[in-house]
């Protein structure tokens, strides 16, 4: 054995066995965080989405809130109160999400470029009937075929595609996706089929799940109601309605939790 290899494995034994002294609590506080750069570069990419797709559209209803507690799309956008800032690792996880989109929507970009396919790629929705307007994620024209991407992580995954999945695992995603369905429909005709394309964060697995034209039908009913119900004033706080599920009342999901004095969890306000 030569000289030369039994150094290097002696040096690598020696690194791999060493701990490195820390850099002093002094040096962490003079040097910049990259978090600090990081967090900052992601707040100006909303703001500047924020200003490019609500300034003055702030009193339509999202179409991404389908289903969603009414109070909460009343202060959003018939009361238009501000909602509260997000936490730094909740505007991180929509940044992956947000990543995870543009790369899928760029492959589809990029077929139908070599495909000669007709797409709709991150398209302005509007429905002037129900006052509802969105972006839909994608859509292949002559596969009459709409999709939306979901991005999740393992539990919800589980919850969906486990043993024992939730008795329903898509409800208000299919809302969403049926709201996009009506626009499409008008504009170009008839549908074929919607998906909701799930990425799992944790895993990088994929998955779809199709649905037929029914869940069109179902929401343009939700959006009649709910529009109607918006259109007499600010609804009463009840499950169900608002909110539709218990977990929405708690700040982290809330964006005007305290605004609303905490829904169906006011104890939740102490502990803010
Ligand atoms: S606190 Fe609850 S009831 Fe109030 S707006 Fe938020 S989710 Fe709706």
């Amino acid at each position: 054995m030569s000289r030369w290899k039994n150094s290097q494995e002696s040096l690598f034994g020696t690194m791999l066995n060493q701990s490195y002294p820390r850099s002093s609590r002094t040096e962490d506080m003079v040097r910049t965080r990259l978090d600090d750069i990081y967090d900052g570069y992601i707040e100006g990419l909303r703001d500047r989405n924020d200003s490019l797709r609500y300034a003055g559209n702030r009193g339509l209803f999202h179409a991404s809130s389908s289903g969603s507690c009414l109070r909460k799309i009343y202060y959003d956008s018939v009361e238009q109160v501000e909602p509260t800032e997000k936490d730094a690792d909740t505007l991180r996880l929509f940044r992956l999400g947000d990543i995870v989109h543009k790369d899928i929507q760029e492959a589809v970009s990029q077929y139908a470029q070599s495909s000669g396919s007709k797409v709709l790629i991150e398209t302005e929705v509007i429905i002037p009937e129900y006052n509802v307007r969105g972006f839909l994620d994608l859509a292949i024209l002559e596969d009459k075929w709409l999709y939306d991407i979901k991005t999740c992580n393992s539990y919800k995954w589980k919850r969906m595609f486990g043993r024992t999945p939730d008795k329903d695992p898509h409800g208000n995603y299919t809302l969403q996706l049926g709201t996009y369905g009506i626009w499409v429909e008008k504009v170009f005709g008839r549908l074929e089929g919607l998906s909701l394309y799930y990425y799992n964060k944790n895993t990088s697995q994929t998955k779809e799940v199709s649905f037929n034209r029914s869940i069109i039908t179902d929401a343009g009913l939700y959006w009649q109601e709910a529009s109607d119900r918006l259109k007499s004033g600010i609804p009463d706080v009840k499950l169900g309605i608002a909110p539709v599920q218990g977990w929405e009342c708690n700040p982290k999901y809330c964006s005007f939790f305290a605004h609303c004095g905490g829904g169906i969890k006011p104890e939740l306000l102490e502990k803010q």
